[in-house]
């Protein structure tokens, strides 16, 4: 059978990322997303899978985050067995991502048959902390640029993508007739002189690209995000306010913490106590720490001497509840981090309930805020929000900050498709909003020239 991949997933939307790839009698699965967002994607995760899971020979991961990884523990629950290749800090990270998943689905899950307002009796969770636990059994991490023999014949390859830590491109090589071609998966591709991360490797050649295009319509705010920060804290502080953030725990939290270190050392804010209150971020951060080896050259600099990029002056490790809730009753200034990032539960609620009502506090955005999100609500402005079935009357100053930004936009992807030596075979257009894939492939063809496509659902295509 001549090599050929189908899409399982990302095809119209940004979320689900599942791509099949059949060479010398291998399945591989590269990308094991979960579909998140409208109800008519999320349906697919409990849709038996369109490949009987046991038959596939490996899964191979992008990176970390629940849309390209989440769905690995419902395929093991499937009977999927093989071996899932990674980068080390995307197993890591992996592991506290799929625990969490799983633990709010079990939650969710006992919600919905304590109110009784599932259609399924008893309602159940996709998957349980039992089956998250087997399939990290499953990974067998490679570091980026080794060499990973799927057979004799096809080679698989990481390569640093900037996106998350451990983030990649999957770089496979397979034989066609007499010859050898290259499929690359970008993965998400990360946004250039982000703060820790390595900037996207340079490709140069590739028979075939399936690239994603979240941003194919957007450009990014050129605002520094360090100055915004700066500013925001040190009005608070005047105040003698609270600045609440709420943040997501993987590469936000870390990102905000390099920049808050940084800018006390220049002295640009006052030192104030900084309290991470996400056991999840706490986690994710000791990740970071373990894989200095994968810091940008500017971030390694720093720790010649020792430094912790993380470890601002007042900085306070919040583990457990009870110190959480004791934080309550601190008067200002001083700088709370806590998840979820857009409100839609964790210990930021708490701490909302608190600082919410008083004006010399600030609520500082820091991610991007979902429609009917809690978070959304606050930005739109509305007096009160409900939190624990209370509504909590609105005084404290509502910030955000623009600049904060895992994917590449349409600029900076098309900067680096024009650093190929040649033009692909074939360039997949994926992960993105139909919108934002037409605008990237139509940009694509004005500025280089290249051919594009846009695969459908279940779209199978050979390679040649
Ligand atoms: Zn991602
Ligand atoms: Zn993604």
């Amino acid at each position: 059978m001549k090599p050929r991949i189908t899409f399982l997933g990302a095809t119209g939307t940004v979320t689900g990322s599942r791509f099949l790839l059949e060479t010398e009698g291998k399945k591989i699965l590269v990308d094991c997303g979960l579909y998140q967002g409208l109800k008519t994607y999320r349906l697919r995760n409990w849709e038996p899978f369109p490949v009987p899971p046991a038959d596939l020979s490996d899964v191979v991961l992008t990176h970390a985050h629940l849309d390209h990884c989440g769905y690995l523990p419902r395929l093991y629950a499937q009977g999927f067995r093989g071996p899932v290749r990674c980068t080390h800090a995307t197993a890591d990270l992996c592991a506290i991502i799929l625990r969490d998943s799983a633990h709010l689905q079990e939650e969710d899950a006992r919600w919905a048959n304590k109110k009784g307002f599932s259609k399924h009796k008893p309602a159940l969770p996709l998957y349980t902390t039992e089956d998250v636990e087997r399939c990290l059994q499953l990974m067998q991490p490679i570091h980026y640029g080794t060499d990973c023999m799927l057979t004799d014949s096809v080679r698989l390859k990481f390569k640093d993508a900037g996106h998350i830590l451990g983030s990649s491109f999957v770089d496979i090589k397979f034989p066609v007739g007499n010859g050898l071609r290259r499929i690359l998966f970008s993965g998400d591709i990360g946004s250039p002189d982000r703060p820790i991360l390595r900037d996207p490797t340079q490709v140069f050649e590739v028979d075939y690209l399936v690239l994603e295009s979240t941003y194919g319509n957007r450009r990014h705010s050129d605002k520094q995000v360090a100055p915004q920060l700066a500013r925001i804290i040190s009005e608070t502080a005047e105040r003698r306010g609270m600045v609440i953030i709420p943040s997501f725990a993987v590469e936000r939290t870390q990102e905000l913490l390099f920049h808050l270190r940084a800018l006390e050392e220049q002295q640009a804010v006052p030192v104030l106590p900084v309290y991470l209150d996400s056991p999840m971020a706490i986690e994710a951060t000791s990740i970071f720490q373990k894989w200095k080896t994968l810091y940008d050259i500017q971030a390694l600099m720093l720790t010649l001497d020792g430094t912790d990029i993380f470890a601002t002056k007042n900085l306070h490790i919040i583990k457990h509840t009870e110190e959480s809730k004791q934080l309550h009753s601190l008067r200002g200034p001083g700088i709370i981090i806590a998840g979820s990032g857009m409100l839609e539960g964790g210990r930021v609620l708490h701490h909302l309930e608190h600082r919410l009502p008083y004006p010399e506090n600030t609520v500082l955005f820091v991610g991007y805020q979902a429609e009917g999100t809690r978070g959304r609500a606050l930005l739109n402005g509305n007096p009160t929000i409900k939190i624990h079935g209370q509504e909590i009357p609105v005084r404290a100053h509502i910030k955000s900050i623009e600049g904060f930004s895992g994917h590449a936009d349409w600029r900076e992807i098309l900067a680096w498709l024009m650093g190929f030596n040649r033009q692909p075979q074939l360039t997949f257009l994926v992960h993105g909003e139909p919108e934002a894939s037409q605008a990237l492939a139509a940009k694509i063809h004005d500025v280089l020239g290249w051919k594009t496509v846009i695969p459908e659902y279940l779209q199978t295509l050979s390679l040649t």
